[in-house]
């Protein structure tokens, strides 16, 4: 099975939750961005007291700090596989994530895109409850997706990286989807 892996979808998609069912099966290291960044909020950290009004509108956090947070984290990788679950969300932290994969020797070998439709996404988030889950602010977020993250399926497709999974039906189902396609081809 193919085992250093991005996660790609819209927010409500099911990423963190199928993320870390993957990795808890498979041994691999779960390294979630929006985790992190909620962690350094929580921590009352600067990094965090940064982060937290922009993450509260629904927008993205600059590029530089989420790379600081990333790199901070390359070196807890281990060889047993990885999955960055929200990194990266444009085709900027896209270009930066590459050399540093490159020169730890562990160049990504799937990006898994989770589809779905709109309204169900909009139901799984709002029966979520995050501080970042009112309506208004899930409306953004999923603008955001589109401006900002959706161009990076076309960037990992050009790069014969994407492996495209319908994320709708049970938690797992959906499991069963993506270890097929991770194992397959
Ligand atoms: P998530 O848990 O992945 O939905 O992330 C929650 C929030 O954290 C996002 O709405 C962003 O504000 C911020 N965030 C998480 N990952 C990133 C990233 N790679 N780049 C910029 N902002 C991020």
């Amino acid at each position: 099975m193919k085992k250093r892996l991005l996660f790609v979808g819209p927010p409500g998609a099911g990423k963190g939750t199928q993320a870390a069912r993957l990795c808890e099966q498979h041994g691999m290291k779960h390294l979630s961005t929006g985790d992190l960044l909620r962690a350094e909020v929580a921590a009352g950290s600067e990094l965090g007291k940064e982060a937290e009004a922009v993450m509260n509108r629904g927008e993205l956090v600059s590029d530089a700090l989420v790379l600081a947070i990333v790199k901070g984290q390359l070196g807890e990788l281990g060889d047993g596989g990885w999955l960055l679950d929200g990194f990266p969300r444009n085709v900027a932290q896209a270009e930066a994530l590459k050399p540093l994969l490159t020169e730890i020797g562990q160049p990504l070998e799937a990006v898994v895109l989770l589809e779905l439709d709109d309204a169900v996404l909009m139901e799984r988030m709002l029966s979520r409850g995050r501080d970042d889950d009112n309506e208004d602010v899930i409306r953004h977020r999923l603008e955001v997706y589109r401006d900002k993250t959706a161009p990076l399926i076309e960037h990992y497709r050009n790069q014969d990286l994407l492996i495209a999974v319908d994320a709708q039906g049970s938690i797992d189902a959906i499991t069963a989807r993506i270890e097929e396609a991770l194992t397959g081809g």
